[in-house]
């Protein structure tokens, strides 16, 4: 664990502030919650036969003998209190945004340490594809305030609990065959874990890997289709990325679309970032069965992979709008929108749960926006966008390009 002196503070303080900045503009507020956890919850929830609870925690006994550890990454606790405060029968979508130390009992080497400190966020709620869109193109546009070049994303699906085992018990039989070939970690794995294998860097391990049976081969239609539309979307957005067929993440509660980033200076297969969607974790944890995404990000590996640059502290957003789409067919062409505008440096968001317009302007007043942007039949026919200046509650056709335009000459 690392002393952190004033230096290094200074920029680890600027990281967090760019984080709370771009975090603002998607839409994402702050939640803090304990660096201590029951033993019980990461199991639960990362998975018993994970790396990460079988080797790395830090674990002691608290009051009444309970096992209690140190917290190796955010999820579990932030899933954990949403469910404790029945967060969700309030809020039917909520943003969270986290940051702080993690603790992992890893060999320690450049940019690891046992006491680390993320970015997290979580976005707990809806099954739409376009919220896992929304976390990458949060991440991407968080890499690039804070001056990382040379990064790229790498995506997947995993599949979720309907095509998961088939697929799991084929790779088992195929690993089987050439158990041999296997290291001794991932010949333990096999009967408990075999999906980890793939990710396994040792020599051996990748020549039996590259004619493994792969997860995207073998998604169901929902699964098919759920990625389909979270590349169509990504491309659309224009953030480039490329399919990583072996690409499984170390925890056991990822379910579809994973994904990371590598950075240019840490080496290939050598993630900065990494997240996901989680949709099964709320209901095995006792909640109801919703839509849940979200990604993190080291902040030492980040330091690491910037080299030392100036960080450039971003201003927080001043002026708040809200996305109408009053059919579906106004969905995609917002979301793209949506993520302009949040680069631009304003604070949006939009409906992911399919709510009426009238809903959705009930959403629009509650959070007090400056401006309602609607695309309904007329404005997509016409090729416009109406503007609603919320405070004058003066309406205005215009088109798209002009939007941003409009809103800095008032
Ligand atoms: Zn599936
Ligand atoms: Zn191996």
């Amino acid at each position: 664990m690392a002393d952190i002196f004033p230096d290094q503070a200074r920029k680890f303080a600027t990281l967090e502030a760019a984080a709370r900045a771009v975090g603002e503009r998607y839409g994402y507020e702050e939640i803090r919650t304990p660096l201590v956890e029951p033993t019980e919850l990461f199991a639960r929830s990362i998975g018993e036969t994970t790396d990460i609870v079988q080797k790395e925690m830090f674990s002691f006994s608290g009051p009444g003998d309970k096992s209690l550890s140190l917290r190796p990454e955010g999820t579990a606790g932030v899933v954990r209190a949403y469910l404790e405060h029945a967060v969700y029968a309030q809020q039917p979508l909520v943003r969270y945004l986290y940051l702080g130390p993690m603790f992992r009992r890893e060999r320690p080497q450049a940019g690891r340490r046992r006491q680390f400190h993320q970015f997290g966020i979580e976005a707990l709620g809806s099954r739409r594809p376009a919220i896992d869109v929304e976390t990458i193109d949060l991440l991407t546009c968080y890499l690039e305030e804070v001056g990382m070049d040379g990064w790229e994303l790498g995506i997947n699906s995993v599949g979720c609990n309907r095509c998961r085992p088939g697929f799991r018990e084929e790779l088992r039989l195929y690993l089987e065959k050439r158990r041999e070939e296997l290291c001794e970690n991932c010949r333990s794995r096999l009967e408990t874990n075999p999906l980890r294998v793939l990710d396994c860097k040792n020599p051996g391990c990748r020549k039996v890997i590259e004619k493994a049976p792969k997860p995207i081969d073998h998604l169901c239609d929902d699964c098919a289709s759920h990625f389909e539309e979270v590349r169509a979307l990504l491309t659309e957005l224009a953030v480039p990325f490329t399919l990583q067929p072996l690409l499984v993440r170390g925890l056991d509660y990822y379910t579809s679309v994973v994904y990371e980033i590598y950075g240019p200076s840490l080496g290939a297969q050598d993630a900065v970032a990494g997240g996901g969607r989680y949709d099964t974790l709320v209901e095995e944890l006792g909640g109801p069965s919703l839509g849940a995404a979200g990604f993190s990000i080291g902040l030492e590996r980040l330091l690491l992979s910037l080299k030392g640059r100036e960080i450039p502290a971003p201003s927080p957003p001043s002026i708040s709008l809200y996305l109408v789409a009053v059919m579906e067919e106004a969905f995609r062409p917002n979301a793209v929108l949506l993520s302009r505008l949040r680069r631009r440096g304003f604070k949006a968001v939009m409906d992911y749960l399919n709510r009426s317009l009238k809903a959705q302007m009930r959403e629009a007043n509650k959070r007090r926006v400056d401006y309602v942007l609607i695309r309904g039949k007329d404005e997509m026919e016409k090729g416009v966008i109406k503007l609603k200046d919320m405070k004058t509650g003066e309406e205005s056709l215009l088109p798209e390009g002009e939007v941003v335009e409009k809103i800095f000459m008032e």
